[in-house]
């Protein structure tokens, strides 16, 4: 499993999303089982939210941690209209008893409105890595604008990640975000890395997809993966409820794509010409 460097920690390329987990999409044991395989497949970052079923997967996580929580870095994120000084550390408490743990390894602001204070957020997250409740804090669907006001209140470092859309067919960010980001050493986390499924299932660049794929005897969502990962300072949290396809996913963490293949995934799934606004899902 490759490795990225975030939170002053070096953390696997490949880590776990848990959107929909605890929702009776698939049976909450097999979702547990998912995560589990995905742990011991090298996949030891888990992302989360208070936002997700409302809790229901941070305990589906929690379920899942047992007795490797030492091994596990776990992501989570408060939602912006928790985002005051004491807002933000009342989610944090409410995370921590539902994921069963003291320690949420990073912290993000899920997004960002207009009402909210960066300065209080960045406090909120502050007081909570004081007291230890937090490792690291960052945020997520960031575009270049907020960035730039989230650095001019930090005036530096601090932030540890920005987590946006990004896979073969969101490839915006490449043309103005991810620069910025590089610039101030701030590591992206790539969520939604096979479109919620949809780019592995149709869509113009499908076919190349499976022709590159069938080069590596892998699979599409293999060589998605693959690809999100290939600079070396982006993180892929892919989701899903199937042990399977955890340990399928974990495989494309030591996958690396050819010049030539990523040429012909260039030529399916383009840059946009110019930059587009931030995509969120
Ligand atoms: P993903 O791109 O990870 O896609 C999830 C879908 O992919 C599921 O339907 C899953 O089905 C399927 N899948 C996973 N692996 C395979 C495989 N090997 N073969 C075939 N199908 C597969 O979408 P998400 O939107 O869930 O994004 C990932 C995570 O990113 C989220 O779960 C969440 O943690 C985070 N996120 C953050 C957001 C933010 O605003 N910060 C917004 C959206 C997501 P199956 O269960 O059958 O495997």
């Amino acid at each position: 499993m490759r490795t990225v460097t975030m939170a002053g920690k070096e953390l696997p390329a490949l880590g776990q999303g848990t959107w929909y987990l605890g929702e009776g999409r698939a049976p909450r044991e097999e979702e547990i089982k998912a995560l589990r395989a995905g742990f011991d497949a090298g996949m030891t970052l888990v992302d989360t939210a208070e936002m997700y079923g409302d809790g229901a997967a941070e305990t589906v996580v929690g379920d899942a941690l047992g007795d490797v929580r030492d091994e596990i870095f776990i992501v989570d994120k408060v939602l912006p209209t928790h985002a005051s000084r004491e807002g933000v550390a009342a989610a944090c408490e409410r995370s921590l008893e539902r994921l069963g743990t003291e320690h949420i390894d990073l912290f993000l602001l899920h997004w960002r409105l207009d009402e909210v204070w960066l300065d209080e957020v960045i406090e909120g997250m502050d007081d909570l890595m004081r007291n230890g409740s937090v490792g690291a804090w960052g945020v997520s669907n960031f575009d270049p604008e907020d960035i730039s006001d989230l650095l001019a209140e930090t005036g530096g470092p601090g932030c540890a990640t920005d987590q946006v859309l990004y896979n073969l067919t969101r490839r915006g960010p490449e043309l103005d975000l991810f620069p910025l980001l590089q610039k101030h050493g701030i590591p992206v986390m790539a969520y939604s890395p096979t479109e919620q499924a949809r780019l592995l299932r149709h869509g113009a660049g499908l076919d190349a997809l499976t022709r590159v794929a069938a080069g590596y005897d892998a699979s599409p969502a293999q060589v998605a993966l693959a690809w999100t990962i290939r600079s070396g300072d982006v993180i892929a949290i892919p989701r899903t409820g199937s042990p399977a396809h955890a340990q399928e996913n974990a495989l494309a963490g030591d996958l690396t794509l050819s010049e030539e293949d990523l040429a012909t995934l260039d030529a399916a799934f383009g840059v946009p010409p110019s930059p587009v606004p931030l995509d969120v899902l």
